[in-house]
């Protein structure tokens, strides 16, 4: 079956049963294109929260995401396309590592990023994204009246941090990267200017630090995107440092640009996991009422673990709301 008679097919099947389809910026362009909602994690599970009325609800993007989702929605099905599809950078930081720096540094508070689990999010003070962990650490820091915090899992953004909000960061477990942004060196990056002289240089706050240092706007994968956005009558040309399905979407929405990839390495194969086929599955399962089968796909974290983690969460959307 071509590309689009399967899109066509996942939409009929999508509202006759009624189900809200979210996914990421990383996801292929031909899933993106069929989704109710597309953005970055965090944003995502707001939306599942605020505006998805649907019970259903397809996550197209790696299972923490859809965890975070069930955190703030216990009241509906938060259905994934791949249960494989995890993100690496997560499985860095477990709740036992996490104990263990608190036994350590019992006075500190614990930062961690959306990307973890939900586990370590219940062990955790308040969380963060890439966007807002800036301004949620200086606050972090002033409540809890403390020069230093912990941090974690990603190494990068934690040094990021540092360098940006005066508070000194201890780095939990210490060696946790992101193998898609970390290993974008600033070779690729003046390679990729010396083709595209002109273009600007967006790169993700999980890129390395010489390649932070050497870009000209740092930002999330939502932050780069609005850059575009914002300047795109202004320059034309941009280098994307961060996962190739920025790119793609960049690509369409903003197609009197032109956008350049520095690294072919620069892909999330977990993020790639996810197919258009498994969504159908699990529609044609949701189609036929078959709720056994719908099962497998179903990420729901439990009771007690999601009312914990739900406290930095909420703790993390008031300090945003705040500033
Ligand atoms: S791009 Fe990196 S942080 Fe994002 S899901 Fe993939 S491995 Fe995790």
């Amino acid at each position: 079956m071509s590309i689009r008679k399967l899109q066509k097919s996942v939409i009929n099947l999508k509202e006759k049963n009624n189900v809200t389809i979210l996914a990421h910026y990383y996801q292929n362009i031909e899933i993106q294109e069929i989704a109710d909602y597309l953005g970055d994690s965090l944003g995502l599970s707001q939306i599942a929260h605020q505006k998805a009325t649907t019970r259903y609800i397809i996550f197209a993007g790696v299972v923490f995401m859809a965890e975070t989702a069930s955190i703030l929605n216990q009241d509906k099905h938060i259905l994934v396309p791949e249960r494989q599809a995890c993100c690496p950078l997560a499985d860095f930081l477990t709740p036992t590592i996490i104990k263990k720096f608190k036994q350590e540094y019992p006075s500190l508070p614990v930062v961690t990023y959306v990307n973890t689990t939900a586990a370590a999010k219940a062990e955790s003070d308040v969380c963060c994204t890439s966007s807002n962990s800036i301004n949620i650490v200086k606050k972090i820091k002033e409540e809890f009246e403390v020069t230093k915090i912990l941090f974690g899992p990603d190494n990068n953004l934690a040094e990021y941090v540092a360098q940006n909000s005066g508070v000194e960061i201890v780095k939990i477990p210490g060696e946790g990267h992101c193998y898609v942004h970390s290993h974008l060196t600033l070779e690729n990056i003046k390679g990729s200017q010396a083709a595209h002289p002109q273009a600007k240089v967006l790169v993700h706050p999980e890129c390395i630090k010489e390649v932070r240092e050497y870009a000209d706007f740092v930002g999330s994968t939502a932050g780069m995107y609005n850059f575009v956005k914002e300047n795109r009558d202004i320059y034309e040309e941009y280098i994307i440092g961060t996962e190739k399905g920025l790119l793609s979407r960049l690509s369409v929405d903003f197609p009197n640009n032109r956008f350049y990839l520095p690294s072919e390495k620069l892909v999330c194969m977990d993020m790639k996991k996810n197919e258009l086929q498994n969504i159908k599955a699990i529609l044609k399962h949701l189609d036929a009422e078959d709720y056994d089968k719908l099962k497998q796909f179903e990420i729901k974290v439990p009771a007690d673990i999601a009312e914990r983690a739900l406290r930095p969460i909420k703790k993390m959307l008031e300090y945003s709301k705040k500033s």
